[in-house]
């Protein structure tokens, strides 16, 4: 199951921390979230320190597909009818910000950083292609439609977006990491205020602290189970399939995404809310079988992302409360724009610089009651489900997930192995294994 970046990486070890310390901001999370935000801030002269629970981009980073693009699936047309012209524009901006700073720093690191398209298609939805060729048109972001897109299915057509990129992640964060102070398998348990407790009982001292554990790991401060769930997905790198010049995905999110890696095609897709039935790599492989006919399997991976209500990721203080303590979650399954525009917001913030988005990504933005309440109906759903095991953060009934053999949350999306270790947060802590030795 290890995915072709993290095959094709040696990432930089740490030490773990072995005795109480400081630091003027102290990063809790060594993916690309963590990794980017600690570098800004070294790079503005903060001092910082990151502590990862266990390896530099073991989590959900490491099987991403690290394809580095504005258009976000079909959001504009979202983000217009919900926040009007100025906040979508926003979005654009900000997430145009972020891939300009890629472009920069990658220009410096060797990581198979290459500049091309990137193409929304819609397979059957008319509609949904229009409205958001029409919302684009009316932020103004440069694009344009193409009605036939290289692709081994049929569609009713594609955006394009130009000059968008593509690289091998591991290696970018892996030549940034290697000039930070970071400790690995230094899992935080707590936080207190002005600091943070190690499971292992050495205590961090910080002014400022971020949460970049993909979902944030405290329980209840600020709501966050309620306004966020999981969702999975799944990627294959076919050997032999005929490789595309430029990107592609799905804009309606439910098909599949495509780019070359090397000599290797990257097919993701067949999604479904974590804990929840659908998809899966048997879909995927089907899907493979039929474009792809001719190509082999040489490597396949999963991971799972956190989505907000809005489609927005919630990035800035970790409550309306909190001054010095701030998150960046929720990205939808686009985070290296988002990851790259939460480092540099929080640095922003850090330092007590202006910053024009900071209100758009507010954690602590009103969302709209419909979406909540259905994610709040779906959480107590599957909260007074009678079976057991339960997951340890909040006691949801698990499913058994036949394909990848783990016991997954429809809550909140934790994964536990088929013995009972964990696998995914939000949980911190393994099931209780003779409740699981079996499929129940
Ligand atoms: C299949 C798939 C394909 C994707 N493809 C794309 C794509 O093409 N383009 C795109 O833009 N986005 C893509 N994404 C989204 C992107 O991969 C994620 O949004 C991003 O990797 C999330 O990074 P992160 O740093 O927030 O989380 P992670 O990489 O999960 O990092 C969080 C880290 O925090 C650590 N941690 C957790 N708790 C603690 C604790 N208590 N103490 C210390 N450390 C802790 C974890 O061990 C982990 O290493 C994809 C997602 C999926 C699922």
């Amino acid at each position: 199951m290890e995915s072709i970046f993290a095959a094709t990486c040696e990432m930089p070890h740490f030490e773990p921390l072995r005795e109480d310390t400081t630091a003027d901001v102290l990063v809790i999370g060594g993916g690309i979230t963590g990794i980017l935000t600690a570098a800004l801030l070294k790079r503005a002269g903060a001092d910082v320190l990151l502590v990862e629970a266990e390896r530099l981009c073991s989590g959900q980073t490491g099987n991403t597909t690290a394809k580095i693009t504005v258009e976000h699936g079909f959001i504009y047309a979202d983000l217009l009818k919900r926040y009007g012209k100025e906040k979508a524009k926003g979005f654009w901006e900000a997430n145009m910000a972020a891939l300009e700073k890629y472009r920069f720093l990658a220009g410096k690191i060797d990581c198979d950083f290459k500049t091309c398209d990137f193409y929304a298609y819609a397979e059957k939805d008319h509609k949904a292609l229009g409205e958001e060729v029409a919302a684009l048109s009316r932020i103004g972001v440069p694009s344009r439609f193409v009605k036939t897109p290289e692709l081994p299915f049929p569609t009713v057509g594609a955006i394009c977006v130009h000059g968008q990129a593509q690289f091998h992640p591991l290696r970018f964060l892996a030549a940034l990491a290697r000039d930070l102070r970071i400790h690995e398998n230094t899992p935080i348990r707590a936080l207190f205020e002005g600091g943070a407790q190690t499971t292992d009982g050495q205590t961090i001292r910080a002014s400022n602290i971020v949460v970049a554990t993909h979902f944030p790991f405290l329980r209840f401060r600020g709501g966050y189970p309620l306004k966020m769930y999981q969702s999975r997905s799944y990627v294959l790198a076919l050997e032999g399939a005929r490789l595309p010049e430029h990107m592609y995905a799905d804009g309606c999110g439910k098909g599949v995404s495509l780019r070359s890696c090397g000599e290797y095609l990257l097919l993701g897709g067949a999604g479904h809310r974590t804990g929840v039935e659908g998809g899966g790599f048997d879909r995927l492989t089907e899907l493979a079988g039929m474009y792809y006919p001719d190509s082999r399997v040489a490597y396949r991976f999963a991971a799972q992302d956190c989505m907000t209500l809005d489609g927005m990721p919630y990035i800035g203080r970790y409550t309306k409360r909190t001054q010095s303590l701030f998150v960046a979650t929720g990205f939808g399954k686009w985070g290296m724009t988002s990851a790259m525009v939460s480092a540099m917001l929080l640095r922003d913030l850090i330092l007590e610089r202006p910053n024009p988005y900071a209100e758009l990504f507010a954690p602590a933005r009103p969302l709209a009651p419909g979406p909540f309440v259905c994610n709040v109906g779906s959480v107590l759903m599957h909260y007074v489900r009678p079976t057991a095991p339960r997951c340890p953060h909040l006691g949801c009934a698990l499913r058994w997930n036949e394909q990848e053999r783990s016991w997954d949350c429809p809550c909140h999306g934790s994964r536990f192995s088929e013995t009972g270790e964990l696998l995914d947060d939000p949980a911190t802590k393994d099931l209780q294994s003779a409740k699981v030795r079996k499929k129940q």
